[in-house]
């Protein structure tokens, strides 16, 4: 077959083809904008957010008056003993860590800390604290660093303020000067575990120092841990704990949206 002949018999199926296109663009609906909306379900109103207000879902874990939603961690059926005043609290050293009196799952979590402006030391003693974002028990859990970083003494990366300590350096350093106020707005994800006790997905963490994204979804591998390497043990919804590092920390403005 010569090159001619080879051609037009290329160009049968080619035709045919084009024609079966066309028809099939001729026959389907004329596809519209409405096609594309969806408007169930309708999201809930929500007033949102503003500087010393939760938004109006949310669960207020201190509004600036009493510890009401606050436990000892040790002993979960005491008072926590902080300390409260001018609209804040503060860790009273020696005294334990504090947690909620609630559990949660999933949730939207914002505070606001400060390192005492008076501080002595250097690093991990330089206005320690913590929230442990599951308490599991006695000082175990998986803990955002709380800590001093408007100074210029160097600690581990992973274990300055906004770290998931031991796990994940912040993105950043979004830290706020000396004595300011600080806010972690962190969306935990809780861990999901099977039946038999193993891991069915790890737990996850965003969270946004001062307004900066620090840490982006976040995978963490095990609760933490000062020594060796993290793990994970079976657990369900739990507490959010606060940490008594011995340095008189402060908190205010703490309000949780559960996301289950
Ligand atoms: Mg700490």
């Amino acid at each position: 077959m010569n090159a001619r002949k080879r051609a037009a018999v290329m160009r049968g199926p080619m035709v045919l083809a084009w024609m079966v296109l066309a028809w099939t663009a001729q026959a389907a609906p004329q596809a519209k904008p409405e096609d594309t909306e969806v408007w169930k379900p309708e999201p809930r109103r929500v007033t949102p957010a503003a500087p010393n207000r939760a938004p109006s879902d949310a669960i207020v874990l201190f509004d600036g008056k009493d510890l009401a939603e606050w436990v000892a961690a040790d002993a979960p059926d005491k008072a926590a003993a902080w300390t409260v005043a001018d609209g804040a609290f503060s860790v009273r050293a020696g005294s334990g860590d504090i947690q909620t009196r609630r559990p949660f799952l999933d949730y939207q979590l914002h505070l606001e800390w400060r390192a005492p402006s008076t501080l002595k030391g250097s690093g991990q003693e330089r206005g320690n604290s913590g929230v442990f974002l599951a308490s599991t028990g006695k000082g175990t859990g998986y803990e955002i660093q709380v800590l001093d970083c408007a100074e210029a003494t160097r600690t581990y990366a992973n274990g300055q303020a906004a770290s998931l300590y031991k796990q994940h350096i912040p993105l950043v350093n979004a830290c706020a000067g000396r004595g300011e106020w600080q806010a972690y707005d962190i969306i935990w994800t809780a861990p999901r575990f099977k039946a038999d006790g193993a891991l069915a997905s790890p737990a996850y963490v965003t969270a946004l120092h001062n307004g900066v994204l620090v840490q982006h979804h976040v995978a963490l591998r095990g609760e933490t841990m000062y020594i060796g390497a993290p793990g994970y043990r079976k657990h369900g919804p739990a507490p959010i704990r606060l940490q008594d590092h011995g340095d008189p920390v402060s908190f205010r403005n703490i309000w949780v949206r559960p996301l289950h």
